[in-house]
């Protein structure tokens, strides 16, 4: 098996090593250069690319190319050419150039630009990223690619993204040259993506028309048993779960997705698969085959996999783990402490700069997770709370004490303290435990962003981490160029940095009430719904700082908040419009024939034995009856609301209403429903119970 994985690994990705063995030199140079510093790539460089990621492509099986991009709705797009070119004498030749690898025109009309449409003409265009390779897939070579309107708006997820790395590498190195780096060329953000997903039965899944349409349970009444007893969480794994998991492994291999760890998660049927970190616009390419491959092999075994982050209510959602991290062109991990002071210099400016981006932009990291389906986890108990806030573990958090009252910290041993600055102490990584409640932790030699929905695209997230660390850079830059002492203007900007933001700092149980009232007093942003969040993005301090750093201007911004409104409507209407549906067709009709039996079997029985009193039956048939009732007037209520939510005017005013309006109803409808299940005789129940669905593979 193990020479057989590094041969599949890969095999399929037109990656460095087949670059360097099928590329010119030259052009291989040209090629790495470009990838390294984030260059715009030279045409005749293409056109030698191109030829060879064709014959290349061709060998693996390959009759088509596509642009493979990331419009806003969330999942991937791709349209098919196929290599051929005509050359007379109903004869082709399979070709592929520079210009097509580079550019590709599409049609931008129906992917959703929030606005911009009406006032840009509806051709996009798809643009190479050569720094995210290219693979084979299905007979097509597919080609990672950004995504523009006409007019050079960014009307996809990577081209902010990749303006981001840009903007952290220009402001990161900035900082590196004052404190006396002059070899570092580029700086790179690094992410590795833990996902969790549920996996179920595919014959029970095709029975749920809620899974169907929306990936969720809309109704199910809790199974005897849950997540209580905590036997699944790194639990054997069945055997039906590890060939889907081997094949799913498989497959990423081969694209060169460095798939590293899989194991039980804490709610029954839930697992998590977790990469090795890669440079941050592959991770998210790799993040989003990974939860291609996740669904498309699960059909195959059988099974279908969730990617939803609440399927179940009362166990556990599903999320994502952002780790992020900062590495040189020289490998160095820049949140690696190290082991002198100097180094502890590099890496405490850094993580005050962390620190500042997150607190100064506490909406924007709130926003960039807020969507209808994670709205349902976040603040949940089970999952970070809405409120942002940073867990650095003891030892660094009496660092930064020690450096605000101007102290010396007491961890250090004697001797040490004459190098360097003389505030600035020595220390090596921290070991303390990690806090699971905290939505953003250090671990070690990275951050983990912990508030992201499972079935997300990563990219916003990591635009967000990235591009408001470069203003932290930019504004440390800005302050100590030109400083008159260096060491003096360090340890005060340190001072004053962590001074300001310390209330950001969290390290205790972020499930707690407590902690929303202390977030509070502290003045800390609490964003409880995604419509709350949506509202901030436009403001004018997250516009100019967009906008200073080129990764998104104004008019991308309002266009972007226009699509999350959009989207948060839509998918509450479409779980309204399936509750409706379903309660209307099939549970009220089934409890309804439950009832009809019951009654007739009290009145066989009593016309049988007249002095019977058949208390179970007539009980079970009064409270039934009084729920069905129940059941239809929250069903017409939830049919009004929805009515009214769909004729608000205006994006954000109709996202508010179905929060305000449309939500409830469905709480008030699936609380009827779920005490109707406990009720109903499961030969009438016409749904598999929550017990099938999580038991059963
Ligand atoms: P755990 O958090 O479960 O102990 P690890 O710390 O090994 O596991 O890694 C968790 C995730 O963090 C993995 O996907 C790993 O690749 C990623 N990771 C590790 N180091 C870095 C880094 N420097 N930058 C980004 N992600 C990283
Ligand atoms: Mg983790």
């Amino acid at each position: 098996m193990e020479k057989r994985v590094s041969e599949i690994f890969g095999s399929m990705v037109f990656n460095d090593d087949v670059m360097r063995e099928r590329l010119p030199r030259e052009v291989y140079k040209s090629l790495t250069k470009t990838i390294a510093t984030g260059r715009t790539i030279d045409k005749s460089v293409a056109d030698v690319v191109a030829n060879a990621m064709k014959d290349w492509a061709i060998e693996k099986g390959a009759t088509h190319y596509t642009h493979w991009f990331q419009p806003l709705t969330g999942v991937t797009a791709e349209k098919h050419d196929s290599f051929i070119a005509p050359v007379g004498n109903c004869k082709v030749v399979m070709e592929f150039s520079g210009k097509e690898l580079i550019k590709g025109e599409s049609d931008a009309s129906s992917f959703p630009s929030g606005g911009l449409r009406a006032t840009f003409e509806a051709r996009g265009y798809t643009a190479w990223d050569p720094a995210s390779y290219a693979f084979v897939k299905d007979g097509t070579l597919y080609i990672p690619t950004a995504f523009c309107s006409y007019t050079g708006e960014a009307l996809d997820t990577k081209t902010p993204l990749l303006r981001s790395m840009d903007a952290i590498s220009n402001q990161g190195l900035r900082l590196l040259r004052i404190l006396g780096d002059t070899t570092c060329r580029r700086l790179t953000t690094t992410v590795g993506a833990e996902q969790e997903y549920f996996i179920i039965d595919k014959e029970l899944y095709d029975l749920r028309k809620d899974l169907r349409f929306t990936g969720r349970t809309l109704f199910g009444a809790p199974a005897p048993k849950g997540q209580e007893m905590e036997d699944h969480y790194f639990g054997p794994i069945k055997p039906r779960i590890a060939a889907y998991m081997a094949d799913l492994d498989e497959a990423l291999w081969t694209l060169g997705i460095n798939s590293k760890t899989k194991h039980n998660e804490a709610a029954p049927a839930q697992h998590e698969l977790a990469p090795i970190y890669a440079t941050t616009n592959t991770a998210v390419d790799h993040n989003l085959l990974i939860m291609e491959y996740m669904k498309k092999i699960a059909e195959r075994h059988g099974l279908v996999c969730l990617l939803h982050e609440k399927p179940f209510e009362g166990v556990n959602g599903s999320g994502k783990h952002n780790n992020w991290s900062l590495i040189t062109d020289e490998g160095k991990n820049l949140l690696d402490a190290g082991k002198t002071p100097a180094e502890n210099i590099k890496f405490l400016l850094i993580l005050a700069a962390i620190i500042k981006a997150v607190d100064d932009y506490q909406d924007l990291m709130r926003i960039s997770v807020a969507y209808a389906g994670n709205d349902h986890r976040l603040g949940g108990g089970e999952a970070p709370p809405a409120i942002v806030s940073i867990f650095l573990g003891e030892e660094l958090e009496q660092i930064i004490r020690a450096i605000i009252d101007g102290k010396t910290y007491e961890g250090v041993r004697a001797g040490v303290m004459d190098l360097g600055i003389p505030t600035i102490p020595t220390f090596r990584k921290d070991t303390t435990d990690r806090n699971r409640t905290s939505p953003f932790a250090f671990t070690g030699n990275k951050f983990e962003f912990r508030m992201l929905g499972s079935s997300q695209n990563i990219a916003m997230p990591n635009i967000v981490l990235n591009t408001t660390v470069a203003e932290s850079f930019r504004q440390f830059a800005d302050a100590l160029e030109g400083a008159e002492n260096l060491d003096t203007a360090i340890t005060e900007l340190l001072r004053q940095t962590f001074a300001t933001h310390e209330r950001i700092i969290f390290d205790g149980n972020g499930y707690a009430k407590e902690w929303t009232e202390e977030a509070a007093r502290r003045g800390l942003l609490n964003l409880p719904t995604s419509v709350d969040a949506f509202k901030c993005f436009n403001a004018p301090k997250n516009v100019e700082m967009f906008a200073r750093h080129g990764v998104m201007s104004k008019i991308e911004i309002d266009s972007r908040e226009e699509i999350l409104f959009e989207n948060y409507a839509k998918t509450v209407n479409i779980e309204a419009l399936t509750m409706i549906e379903m309660a209307s067709r099939d549970i009220i009709p089934a409890v309804s024939a439950y009832l009809a039996d019951l009654a007739s079997a009290v009145s066989a029985k009593q016309s049988v034995l007249p002095d019977l009193s058949c208390k179970a039956e007539k009980e079970i048939l009064r409270r039934l009856s009084i729920l069905n009732d129940r059941a239809f007037t929250e069903l017409e209520m939830l049919k009004s609301v929805d009515r009214k939510a769909a004729a608000v005017c205006g994006m954000a005013e109709k996202a508010e209403a179905y929060r305000d309006l449309v939500l409830p109803a469905m709480t008030a409808l699936r609380s009827t429903v779920d005490e109707m299940e406990t009720l109903t005789s499961s030969e009438y129940w016409p749904l598999p119970t929550y017990g099938d669905l999580m038991f059963n593979v």
